[in-house]
């Protein structure tokens, strides 16, 4: 202890008393923490089933194709916009042959309330061409075949996959799960791409449909993405990220928005 005398051992008659070194201070205990830890992960999961059970994909279909359709359709959307646009949509073109026989032109105003319409114009109805001409109109169930088709990429794809097929085979990595997963320390990726792997590594492989749901559901009403409300959270005592509104704990340096 700095300023503290050192004890002298008593000596032997004669000889002259020894100083005892002080004992040097214990290294600080390293902190334990960490974010993908399995029993917190499970945590995590647990907490977000009793919050949202049964959840499911939020945009209306009746088929794989429709289900395709909105998700190609809810890039940089709302859901709930979506959900407007595709009934009227679907009953002027109701098959993949309907729209894969129309131009992306005459798909466009249609499309125009779900923003970057010209391109989803191009991209549903050349999707809608290759499920005709790739495969025989149906929506293949495989991924690789899948990411054949122009607009879908893995997020379409585990999208159709899990939600229609019941085929869990990826996360899908939405704008929620993206911010979501940074937040609860799950991934430090910043792209999709890696965050999904991130997350299949981390996430057992058969909470991966429901995981996606329940954080986008999360992500709609409490994790949003200005100012969470952090205080009415069931993950808030184990959540230690940068952009917390209000905390019971420690924000770690490491943490990320
Ligand atoms: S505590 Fe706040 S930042 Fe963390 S998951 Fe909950 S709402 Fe999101």
């Amino acid at each position: 202890m700095p300023g503290a005398k050192a004890k002298a051992a008593k000596a032997p008659a004669g000889r002259p008393a020894k100083t005892l070194k002080p004992k040097p201070a214990k290294p600080a205990a390293k902190s334990r923490y960490d974010p993908i830890a399995p029993e917190r992960v499970k945590d995590i999961l647990n907490r977000l089933d009793e919050r949202y059970p049964n959840v499911t994909c939020a945009l209306h279909h009746t088929s794989a194709w429709e289900l395709l359709i909105a998700t190609i359709l809810s890039a940089q959307c709302t859901d709930v916009m979506v959900n407007k646009v595709t009934p009227g949509l679907f009953q002027k073109y109701p098959t993949p042959q309907a729209m894969a026989a129309a131009t992306p032109e005459q798909l466009e105003p249609d499309l125009r309330p779900t923003g970057f319409y010209r391109n989803k114009a191009k991209s549903v109805v050349g999707a809608s061409r290759g499920i005709v001409e790739k495969f025989g109109g149906h929506v293949p169930d495989e991924m690789d075949k899948l990411l054949t088709l122009p607009g879908v990429a893995r997020k379409t794809a585990n999208v159709v996959l899990g939600s229609w097929f019941r085929q869990g085979v990826g996360v899908v990595v939405d704008t929620h799960v993206h911010r979501i997963s940074r937040r609860l320390e799950l991934t430090r990726a910043d792209d999709p791409k890696n965050i999904e792997q991130d997350l299949m590594k981390v996430v057992p492989q058969p909470k991966w449909i429901e995981f996606s749901h329940q954080i986008i559901h999360h992500g709609r009403s409490l994790c949003i993405a200005r100012r969470p409300k952090c205080a009415e959270c069931p993950l808030e005592n184990i959540c230690h990220a940068a952009d917390k509104t209000w905390s019971t704990v420690e924000i770690h340096k490491t943490a990320q928005p």
